[in-house]
């Protein structure tokens, strides 16, 4: 059985004795709870527990969620009460634990041309950004122990996992992790695409490496030459759905890609890196029109970086990234590496609770009708130093209707949700309706039949009228009986034209039946 201590030694520095007591705690009721119950594997239930909160952990996040992290599956799976558990943790710790059971209950169902409010709705649901990472880390070990899964729910989960959760961690520049859970889920929705891929970059990539080194070499003595010290460099190896992907773009011409093996240059300051670009183009001719600066103009995410291609002898084309190694740590931890607890450097400091309020703020804001909660205002961090660049640019970019197309924000931002609203089944199949609409549309989006023979609806366990007007997050649950029928009525309740259609016909047929 893995070891908690592990755990506390990745935060060490940064917890009070009481915080170590709380993961402790948490720890041991995750044990105690999820006693003899097993993964697909056959391992004990645990095991994922523990992975999630040490992810969480090594992510730089807090006691509290890293807490969550242990106890994130305790409603659902064991039983445990949120009674109990806001005794036993709180309020802040069950405020995370069923913000991620709510997230669990999104099931995507392969309809394409869902899948990007799916994912807004996904960002917009975990209110605290807090719940979306333990929700992230828990979808990470899934994956990366989806071979005991069925075969079709794998494929499921791994479509998933493609379409609706790597697209949110590249919006939030999280390299890292974008790049195991794509390729994680590539090797089940395409697998002989993916053994393909693989082949390339062990052909193109590994077997390069020997030749890159000599290059680099070269390029080492020339920055130490000209008085660049301090740096440090490695290889990136382009992942397997991201090569693929390339070459979709590309036609399918290998002979049009020349990063899947690229070299890094990580120095000590901005300054720097214009230094060592310079460097490195006196030394290989750069390709026109290949020199990206993405410091000063930052990606949408916040990626910064260099990116230049270089014409070598010894193996043609190669790009070149430069960056800091603050920069470095942004693009592979993203988002988290801003509000991460350790970033923040006081053992007092209550987590990023501030700049959670930032983040839904300036995302969400259609959907942010919740007041602060007293937890948020006792938070005594200083935000101004947590709060990523890219987010504040979002506060500023209102009035600047030419700046840097941000396709997810904007949409974000844009009346989508005006005009839609996301509902769900009580098991967590998301429908979305034109606003307005009522328990009939709904039943009739499920199925004619259940439209032709509702009797009542239920909304949030709730009893509701056939009128009721339906909000983002609902759940409804419709009753039936053989004997009720649509009435004339029902026209005036429905915003579908699918409903309105069964509808009249049902009349129709029912006219037609009568004058016989
Ligand atoms: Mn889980």
């Amino acid at each position: 059985m893995p070891d908690v201590k592990d755990i506390i030694a990745l935060m060490e520095e940064r917890l009070s004795e009481d915080e170590k007591a709380l993961v402790l705690r948490a720890s041991a009721f995750a044990q105690e709870k999820h006693e003899g119950h097993e993964r697909n594997s056959g391992e004990p239930y645990y095991i994922h527990l523990f992975e999630t909160a040490r992810e969480l952990a090594e992510l730089g996040m807090g006691p509290n969620t890293v807490a969550a992290g242990f106890l994130h599956d305790c409603i659902e799976d064991a039983k445990v009460t949120p009674k109990e558990l806001e005794k036993e943790f709180g309020a802040e710790i069950l405020f995370l634990v069923e913000g991620v059971s709510k997230l669990g209950k999104l099931k995507y169902q392969g309809a394409e041309r869902h899948a990007e409010s799916l994912r807004r709705l996904f960002v917009a649901t975990s209110q605290d950004i807090r719940v979306l990472m333990i929700k992230l880390m828990d979808r990470l070990h899934n994956m990366r122990t989806l071979e005991h899964v069925r075969p079709d729910k794998r494929v499921r989960i791994a479509k998933e996992t493609l379409e609706i959760y790597a697209p949110i961690v590249d919006r939030l520049n999280m390299g890292r992790l974008k790049r195991e859970l794509e390729d994680l889920s590539f090797k089940w929705v395409d697998p002989r695409t993916y053994e393909e891929m693989q082949a390339i970059i062990k052909e193109r990539g590994f077997d390069q490496e020997t030749k890159l080194t000599t290059l680099m070499s070269a390029v080492n003595d020339d920055l130490k030459k000209n008085g660049v010290t301090n740096y440090r460099t490695t290889f990136r190896i382009k992942g397997a759905y991201s090569l693929c992907k390339k070459l979709e773009r590309k036609e399918n011409d290998l002979d049009r890609i020349h990063d899947i093996l690229a070299i890094r240059i990580i120095v000590p300051s901005v300054a720097d890196c214009y230094h060592a670009l310079g460097v490195v183009h006196g030394l290989y001719r750069p390709r026109p029109g290949k020199i990206k600066d993405f410091i000063a103009f930052p990606k949408p995410n916040g990626y910064r970086s260099l990116h230049t291609t270089v014409i070598t002898e010894e193996v043609g084309l190669v790009e070149i990234q430069i960056r800091t190694e603050e920069m470095h740590r942004e693009a592979q931890f993203g988002i988290a590496s801003h509000f991460a607890y350790k970033s923040i450097g006081s053992k007092k400091s209550t987590e990023h609770v501030r700049s959670n309020r930032v983040w839904y703020e300036y995302l969400i804001p259609s959907l942010f009708s919740r007041k602060p909660t007293a937890l948020e205002e006792t938070a005594s961090v200083d935000f101004s130093l947590i709060t990523p660049s890219w987010i504040k640019d979002i506060g500023q970019s209102h009035n600047d209707a030419s700046s840097e197309t941000d396709q997810f924000l904007e949409g974000l931002r844009s009346d989508f949700f005006n005009f839609r609203v996301f509902v769900f089944t009580p098991k967590g199949d998301v429908i979305d309706l034109p606003i307005d609409s009522s328990p009939i549309d709904f039943a009739y989006a499920i199925h004619s039949d259940i439209g032709d023979h509702l009797s009542a609806a239920k909304v949030n366990g709730k009893l509701a009228s056939f009128d009721s007007k339906l909000k983002n997050g609902d759940i409804v649950e419709i009753e039936t009986k053989p004997s009720c029928q649509p009435t004339q009525k029902w026209l005036d309740y429905v915003k579908t034209s699918l409903a309105r259609r069964h509808i009249a016909n049902f009349i129709q047929k029912q006219h037609a039946e009568q004058m016989r």
